[in-house]
């Protein structure tokens, strides 16, 4: 599943590339979308703004239609330039948006939703931008707050939480955790005030980091002892736990684990002996 920091980058790309500029054809697979453009045609409105809220990307139109999509595991947004080769088959495309120059093209893209303002305030499931690591409307105290209020939750299930905090993916939960040295299996009632809001600033911070404008696709929370300049093709030699269960931890060379997590079933990796339990307790992992 894209983190928020992919959904940033996608909305930053598609941005530069559409906003300010008329839309010279809309097409969609989506019936509910392609009445839409029936009633107000797509086609000549501007893309006034492309922004992204957590996991939902939003594209707002001149007419003021809002068009919100959301990738969860398969989708993506690329851009092309107009005449050049899709990288995708022409079977998984859902929407097209064209202007002079380029081809936004949403493959796979299972959630695609026209709102207006209104409706989109309405929806629940869509993060407001205070909500939002990555935003400069995010309201630290009050995310402090909505985290600490999820007791007897664990830890890596709350981070994932969208409605607690916008952003983070299962990638950086694992990361997260490691980081602050927070077995993630703890409850949200065990953490101190101080171990919640450095978890926050924690995930504010690697998430920012992998939104740089030189910072490639591949998440990076660990670095080595030298800065990388070209990124490793195996993902997880950039990271702390994810995906390195039996590998040696990159702190204390303890076997890192493995085990899966939450109501969801999402996979949490972390170190034994650098996340410790408060009361000295196993967690059981391969
Ligand atoms: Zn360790």
């Amino acid at each position: 599943m894209p983190e928020g920091d992919t959904i940033f980058r996608t909305a930053r790309n598609l941005g530069r590339a559409l906003e300010g500029k008329p839309v010279t054809a809309f097409r969609s697979t989506f019936p509910w979308l392609m009445r839409f453009d029936d009633d107000t045609p797509i086609a000549g409105q501007t893309v006034d703004h492309v922004e992204a809220r957590g996991k939902w990307l939003l594209m707002h139109f001149s007419g003021g239609g809002i068009l919100a999509s959301h990738l969860l595991m398969n989708g993506s947004w690329h851009l092309y330039r107009r005449g050049e080769r899709w990288q995708l088959a022409h079977i998984n495309m859902r929407i097209i948006i064209e202007n002079e120059q380029y081809q936004a093209v949403g493959f796979r893209v299972p959630v695609a939703r026209m709102h207006t303002q209104q409706s989109l305030d309405r929806d629940l499931r869509v993060a407001v931008p205070e909500n939002d690591l990555l935003r400069a409307e995010f309201d630290f105290a009050a995310a402090l707050e909505r985290l600490m209020a999820r007791g007897d939750e664990a830890i890596a299930d709350a981070l994932l939480n969208q409605s607690v905090l916008a952003g983070v993916g299962n990638v950086f939960k694992s990361e997260i955790c490691f980081v602050n040295g927070l077995n993630p299996f703890r409850t949200v009632a065990s953490l101190s005030r101080e171990e919640a809001a450095a978890a926050i600033a924690c995930a504010q911070k690697l998430l920012r980091a992998n939104v740089l404008e030189d910072s490639g696709d591949t998440i990076v929370t660990f670095r080595g002892r030298q800065r990388r300049t070209t990124h490793a093709s195996d993902p997880s030699e950039s990271l702390w736990v994810y995906g390195r269960a039996g590998e040696p931890c990159r702190r204390c060379g303890e076997a890192i684990r493995r085990r899966i997590q939450g109501v969801d079933a999402r996979v949490t990796f972390w170190c034994p002996c650098c996340q410790p339990m408060p009361d000295g307790s196993d967690v059981d992992g391969t």
